[in-house]
C-alpha cells in the first residue's frame, strides 16, 4: 500500500504517469461525471485485490468495470439488444449495466465476486476516458472512499478518505452529477434497477419501452449484499434526521428549495434536483463536524433524480450496521468461496 499520495491536475505528463501506475498494478483515483473512482487494471487479480484492501470493502461485493467504448466492453460481456439500445442512448454516461460475463473474458474474477455477471459502464468524463484509452485495459473502479462512507465528489474528499492508500489522485475538479450511476440488471428477462442513480428510471423505461423491475434489499438477483443496497451506506459520522422542517437544538439543517432558512446549506434554492444531487455528498461532508450533533434534512421530492437522492439519504440515515462479517477466502467452512485467492501481502 502507498505511503504518500500525490494529487495532480491531469496533464499529458500526469496522465502518462497514471497509466504507468495502473499498468504496474497500482491504484489511481480519477474523476468521473458521477463521483471519483478508485481505479485498478480490471484484468489483474493483484491490482483488483488492492482496491478491496484500500477501501476495506468486503470481498464479496463486486466492482463496476469502466470501458472507453461499447466495442471494448463487447469482448468481455454479452450485450443483448436492450443493452445496445441503452448504451446507444446513455453512453458515455452514468448508467451501469449488469451483463453476463463471456467465458473468454480477461477480467479478473474478483470484479464479479463469484457472480457470473459483470457491471460495466463508459464514463462521460474526458479525464476518465483519456485514462482508460491510454491504459489500454478496462479499469475496475468503485467510489474512492472507505467502505460505507460518503462518496467523494472532489480530489480533496478522496485524499481525506484514502490518503496514504492510493499513489495518485487526478484532480479534475468537482464531479458534474455528484451521485453514483444507475445500476440496471440486464442479466435476466426483466430489466431491474439495482440502484437508483443519475439516469432516472423514467428515462430508462422510455428507451426500453417497458416498465422496469425494482430490486428489494434481499432480492436474490442482488449480490449478497451489494454495498449500494445495504440499509446503512453512504453514511457521514453524524446521525441524520430526514423530512425535517427546521433544525432542532444542536442540529445543522440541509435545506432544499426557496422556503429553506437563508442561513442553512441549501442543496438547491431553485428546487433543481440536478443541482441538489451534485451538492449532496459535499454538503454531508461539510456538516460532518464534531460541533454538529446531528444533521436534519428537508424533504426532497420522490421523483426523477429525487429518488436517487432519497435512496442515498435513507441509507445514510439508517442506524443499524448490517454489514455481515467478511468471509475469509481461505476458510472453506465460512461463507462463500472466492473465485480466486488474494495475492500475498494484502489484508
Ligand atoms: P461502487 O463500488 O460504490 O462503485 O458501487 C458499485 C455497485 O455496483 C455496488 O452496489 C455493487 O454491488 C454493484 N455491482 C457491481 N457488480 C455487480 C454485479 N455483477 N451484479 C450486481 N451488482 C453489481
Ligand atoms: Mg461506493
Amino acid at each position: 500500500m502507498s505511503e504518500a499520495t500525490t494529487i495532480a491536475r491531469p496533464t499529458t505528463a500526469t496522465l502518462a504517469e497514471a497509466c504507468r501506475l495502473l499498468r504496474s498494478g497500482t491504484l489511481v483515483a480519477f474523476p468521473t461525471e458521477t463521483v471519483y473512482g478508485l481505479g485498478a487494471d480490471a484484468t489483474s487479480d493483484a491490482a483488483v485485490a488492492r482496491i478491496f484492501a484500500a477501501k476495506e470493502r468486503p470481498r464479496f461485493n463486486p466492482l463496476i468495470v469502466h470501458f472507453a467504448t461499447v466495442a471494448d466492453a463487447e469482448a468481455e460481456v454479452e450485450l443483448d439488444a436492450r443493452a445496445r439500445m441503452l448504451a446507444e442512448a446513455f453512453w458515455p454516461g452514468p448508467l451501469t449495466l449488469v451483463l453476463k460475463r463471456r467465458p473468454s473474458s480477461r477480467l479478473s474474477l474478483l470484479v464479479s465476486a463469484g457472480l457470473d455477471t459483470v457491471a460495466i459502464r463508459a464514463p462521460d468524463h474526458t479525464v476518465a476516458q483519456a485514462l482508460i484509452r491510454a491504459a489500454g485495459v478496462p479499469i475496475a473502479a468503485p467510489s474512492a472512499n472507505r467502505f460505507g462512507h460518503v462518496s467523494p465528489t472532489t480530489a480533496a474528499h478522496v485524499a481525506d478518505s484514502l490518503g496514504g492508500r492510493v499513489e495518485l489522485i487526478l484532480d479534475g475538479g468537482p464531479c458534474r452529477c455528484g451521485i453514483e450511476s444507475t445500476i440496471l440488471d440486464l442479466s435476466g428477462a426483466e430489466a431491474t434497477v439495482l440502484r437508483p442513480g443519475a439516469v432516472t428510471a423514467e428515462a430508462l423505461a422510455n428507451v426500453l419501452g417497458v416498465t422496469l423491475g425494482s430490486a428489494r434489499a434481499n432480492d436474490p438477483r442482488l449480490p449478497p449484499p451489494a454495498p449500494g443496497m445495504l440499509r446503512r451506506h453512504y453514511a457521514p459520522g453524524r446521525p441524520l434526521r430526514l423530512n425535517a422542517s427546521a433544525a432542532l437544538p444542536g442540529e445543522a439543517l440541509i435545506g432544499f428549495g426557496p422556503e429553506a432558512p437563508a442561513d442553512c446549506l441549501n442543496l438547491s434554492r431553485p428546487s433543481d434536483l440536478e443541482e441538489a444531487a451534485a451538492n449532496l455528498f459535499a454538503t454531508l461532508r461539510a456538516l460532518d463536524r464534531p460541533e454538529v450533533a446531528a444533521i436534519a434534512v428537508m424533504p426532497i421530492p420522490e421523483q426523477g433524480l429525487g429518488r436517487a437522492i432519497n435512496d442515498r439519504l435513507t441509507r445514510a440515515a439508517a442506524t443499524d450496521e448490517p454489514v455481515p462479517p467478511d468471509p475469509d477466502p481461505f476458510d472453506h467452512d465460512r461463507g462463500p468461496a472466492l473465485p480466486c485467492a488474494l495475492p500475498d501481502g494484502l489484508e
